[in-house]
């Protein structure tokens, strides 16, 4: 995704809502440092944050905003785990590796609660989460999610059969539910913004409106952007789906999808409690997925659809609209305040991509739709493996990734077309 000069931050309730900043110039002229950061989404930051927490000097290149990528916009689910569950990961890639990524699944939740109590970020964070099952098949998915979770350690799920899931949600569409209590939902940006702030105040540098044009790899590697470089002897790399150009290494293993989300306008506290009671996050177990969850000013932020190869539709809200409304017909007369997209990083097996390239540039990326909890744990395996503890790094640094079938050219037809069989098959609840 080409990231325009002076970008700002998209349209967004979360734009609206976000706590202020200070001015963060533009890097000019020529620098060193001992590590540098491109991209300031989650991933970006955590990893500064962890690293100036070990006491290394940080460079943070932002193209535009701090969290201005799908950090700063997404549905501000904290979902655990990854967007592939532990026993296709057991299937193809076996017991080791799935026994050392399921031991990290919940982790990345845990960094969060404790950023946000460690540096006090205040961006309204809520307990809990829901995967709401449309038909029999996805209700027994969940049962066995459940059993596959507790193996796990999260101990904290209540599986919602039949007509109990009313308890959390006010739609006719379901058909039961699984709780994740130990899930959430907040506010990303104003955490991105915060986990920043936190990391500026250990003495780290953050420099937006430098978008990295090239890459120069060797001992040191150097950063060039439109007004400076910057030499770092390591180099974290960051920009996820907005990422286009300077290391073609990285894009052709992975596709940036769009998704969208509108918001209502504040609502009365009687529908909300009538909508979802207890206020958690939902997500539906449809391939192509809604997911909905109330803001803290009381407006219902709904999200759904997947645009292959990040192209946004002319009129969001015509297009999510009626997802929500096939939720929530008591939604009819609400008005839309809010509508706004973003881009998240798919991979063909839907596991995350880390690795280094010629042992200094290291990167992470590809979460497939579930990067807000992934995308913390990425940060803190990345400034382990920098002090050469690089176990936890290497159990996801290994697994295979294949190229998109087609290459560049035919990844977005081939996957629209893998996604029109699979939501066919949810349609019709195969
Ligand atoms: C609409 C939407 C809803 C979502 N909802 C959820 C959800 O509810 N729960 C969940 O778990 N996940 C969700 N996701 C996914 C999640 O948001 C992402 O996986 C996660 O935020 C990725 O973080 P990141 O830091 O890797 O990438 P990003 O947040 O995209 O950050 C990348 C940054 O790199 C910068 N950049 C790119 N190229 C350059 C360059 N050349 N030079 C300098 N900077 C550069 C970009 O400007 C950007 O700020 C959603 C995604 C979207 C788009």
């Amino acid at each position: 995704m080409s990231i325009q000069a002076n970008a700002e931050h998209v349209a967004s309730y979360y734009a609206a809502t976000a706590h202020p900043v200070p001015e963060r110039p533009a890097l000019v002229g020529d620098i060193e440092c001992e590590v540098c950061v491109v991209g300031a989404g989650f991933t970006g930051i955590s990893a500064a944050l962890h690293l100036a927490e070990q006491g290394l000097e940080v460079v943070v290149l932002e193209a535009a905003r701090v969290g201005f990528g799908a950090s700063g916009r997404n549905g501000g689910q904290i979902v655990n785990s990854y967007s592939r569950d532990m026993d296709v990961i057991e299937a193809r890639y076996g017991a080791g590796t799935a026994r050392a990524l399921g031991d990290m699944a919940f982790e990345g939740n845990r960094i969060i609660r404790d950023r946000i109590a460690g540096y006090e970020i205040a961006c309204d964070l809520k307990q809990g989460n829901l995967f709401a099952a449309c038909n029999r098949k996805q209700l027994e998915g969940l049962r066995e999610h459940k059993a596959l979770w507790e193996r796990y350690g999260n101990r904290q799920l209540e599986l919602l059969e039949g007509e109990a899931y009313r308890r959390e949600i006010g739609s006719e569409r379901y058909v039961g539910a699984l709780v994740d209590h130990s899930g959430g939902h907040l506010h990303p940006l104003n955490l991105v913004l915060g986990e920043a702030a936190a990391f500026e105040s250990l003495g780290g540098k953050i420099h937006e409106q430098s978008p990295v044009l090239e890459v120069r790899h060797g001992e040191s590697v150097t950063l060039r952007t439109p007004s400076g470089s910057v030499t770092a002897r390591r180099v974290v790399m960051a920009g996820n789906a907005y990422l286009q150009g300077i290391l073609p290494e990285l894009e052709g293993k992975s596709m940036p999808c769009g998704t969208q989300i509108i918001t209502t306008e504040p609502l009365p506290e009687a529908l909300r409690r009538e909508l979802i009671p207890h206020d958690m996050a939902v997500e539906d177990c449809n391939y192509l997925l809604d997911y909905y969850r109330f803001t803290a000013d009381g407006r219902l932020l709904y999200g759904g659809g997947v645009n292959y190869g990040g192209q946004d539709p002319a009129d969001i809200a015509a297009v999510i609209r009626p997802k929500m409304l096939k939720t929530f017909p008591q939604l009819a007369d609400a008005r839309i305040d809010f509508a706004w997209s973003g881009n998240f990083l798919m991979t063909l097996n839907r596991l995350p991509q880390f690795g280094r390239l010629n042992d200094n540039v290291y990167y992470a990326q590809g979460y497939s739709g579930h990067g807000v909890t992934c995308s913390h744990l990425a940060g803190k395996l990345i400034a382990e493996v920098m002090r050469g503890e690089g176990e936890r790094f290497e159990a996801f640094a290994g697994l295979p990734h294949l190229p998109f079938p087609g290459g560049r050219l035919l990844r977005v037809p081939l996957s629209a077309l893998g996604a029109w069989y699979y939501a066919t098959r949810d349609r019709l609840g195969w």
